[in-house]
């Protein structure tokens, strides 16, 4: 399994558009800048975003 290392750049949070969904979700994102996660081939890193996750999934 080829191994990634994933640096959060930015996280961008939108607490207007939070506040207008049905359900808001309290913690819509906890990623730090700066912050380093190892992926492990197609394995999700412990603590790493899922919608990030997602998105990046996608690319690949
Ligand atoms: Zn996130």
């Amino acid at each position: 399994m080829k191994k990634c290392r994933i640096t959060v750049m930015k996280m961008a949070r939108y607490d207007d558009l939070i506040e207008k969904y049905e359900n808001p979700i309290a913690h819509a994102c906890d990623m730090q800048p700066g912050r380093i996660f190892i992926a492990n081939g197609w394995q999700k890193p412990e603590g790493l975003c899922d919608s990030a996750w997602e998105s990046m999934s996608a690319l690949g």
